[in-house]
């Protein structure tokens, strides 16, 4: 079967035909793709097109697709079988594993999305400040709960505008939305609502808006603020947790949030996702706590043995330094060229996730991203897909780069963008 018909298929009986907005190219145009299989750093489509994936599941395939030890713990588990609604070892080892790599992570809960993960995070903030204020940031993206879906309205202290039909206006408006980086906003609403407010959440380096990573002080002045008004500070570390290191990106900028949220890479390619950090907040939850969260599903054997075992193969031979240098490597030969022909296509870069973006701004937030032209982006995404090269089919989502991506591929990939530029 083509795309096409595939795609024609699904759109009778599932909405849009995706069950993920971005997978349907709106960002891009064109017809949505389908895949049969993948290895390593490649994937192959319906027409039997092999593609190198810069994509890898949003980050959650860090290691590439189908690595065979991940592959082994999981069948080696489906085998003794996948989800009891009772305890296993397991859960134990890997709430272990993560409690020890993250400082700051006392308690850690085991859910099956990011998205819950945030829910969570979210409901013991509000449980233990007794307040229902929220500061987010524009362009940082934090799942689809109800208080989340809100970008930035037309005032910092109004609460934010709805970015989705369906979520009640009284929600939106305890959610505050700021500019990311700029701490000046963040003080303005904690200067006017700062008793209200029960968490200030931000993804450490914003990865979905294309990347954008935080100036030196951000972190540890948003850290002072929600110190100063008694708020919790959440980092959701969905994309960022195990992306860049073996732990998050809190231990590497040396500040500390209240509660994590962790997803992505933690679930070895499996639906899983965690919310933790120290015991006196966590500890609220149910059993112990009147703060309720439950799952039917959560910590069940089949993700956390994928999850575990993608974990010890991180630690145990780091690809990091590598994914460093690829990420560097594309960068800099995209920059180059482009600078020498005056075009402006800059590839933005933190250790091998990447945003090809359409523009010569420093992106800093949210309205820089919207500087870049999104056309453009789609026909370069297009003609590097027929080049056998797979970029994030959105200038407002960021590329990765695994583990099992070789120098060959990015420089395959660097050579289709400067051809198509
Ligand atoms: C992907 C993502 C989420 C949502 O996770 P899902 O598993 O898709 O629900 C939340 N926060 C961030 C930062 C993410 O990148």
């Amino acid at each position: 079967m083509t795309h096409a018909e595939l795609f024609e298929r699904a759109c009778r009986v599932i909405p849009g035909g995706v069950n993920s907005p971005v997978r349907a190219f709106n960002g891009v145009g064109g017809t949505p793709l389908y895949v049969t299989s993948g290895k390593a750093q490649k994937i192959t489509t319906c027409d039997a097109r092999e593609l190198v994936d810069f994509c890898c599941s949003w980050g959650a395939m860090i290691l590439g697709h189908a690595h065979p030890e991940v592959t082994e713990a999981i069948c080696a588990q489906a085998g003794r079988g996948t989800t009891f609604g009772i305890n296993t070892a397991i859960e134990v080892d890997l709430a272990e594993r993560l409690c020890a790599l993250v400082p700051g992570l006392e308690r850690v809960r085991l859910v099956n999305s990011g998205t819950e993960a945030v829910m969570t995070a979210i409901r013991i903030a509000r449980g233990v400040t007794g307040r229902k204020g929220i500061i987010k940031f524009d362009g940082c993206y934090h799942g689809h709960s109800d208080s989340m879906l809100v970008s930035a309205g037309s005032g910092l202290l109004t609460g934010g505008t709805l970015s989705s039909l369906g979520v009640s206006h009284r929600v939106a408006s305890d959610t505050y939305v700021a500019p990311y980086n700029d701490i000046n906003a963040v003080k303005e609403i904690i200067g006017q609502k700062g008793h209200e407010i029960a968490a200030i959440i931000v993804e450490p380096v914003a990865a979905n808006m294309g990347l954008v990573c935080p100036d030196p002080t951000f972190l540890s002045k948003l850290r002072h603020e929600a110190d100063r008004c008694g708020a919790l500070l959440i980092f959701d570390e969905v994309i960022d947790g195990f992306r860049f290191h073996a732990s998050t990106y809190a231990k590497l900028a040396g500040v500390q949030p209240d509660l994590f949220t962790l997803g992505k890479v933690i679930g070895g390619g499996l639906p899983l996702a965690a919310v933790g950090g120290y015991s006196v907040f966590m500890d609220q939850l149910a059993p112990m706590g009147g703060i309720y969260q439950a799952g039917t599903l959560s910590g069940n054997p089949l993700a956390v043995a994928a999850g575990l075992k993608t974990l010890e193969v991180l630690e145990r031979d780091d690809p990091y330094g590598r994914m460093e240098e690829l990420g560097n490597r594309l960068a800099k030969t995209v920059n180059e060229a482009a600078v020498e022909k005056g075009k402006p296509v800059r590839i933005a870069n933190f250790k091998g996730v990447f945003t090809l973006f359409c523009s010569e701004q420093t992106m800093r937030n949210l309205t820089d991203v919207r500087t870049s032209d999104v056309a453009e982006y789609a026909r370069i995404f297009h003609a590097v897909l027929d080049a056998g090269y797979y970029l994030p089919p959105s200038q407002f989502e960021v590329g990765f780069i695994s583990a099992a991506h070789t120098q060959a591929d990015i420089d395959g990939l660097s050579s289709a963008i400067l051809a198509a530029m």
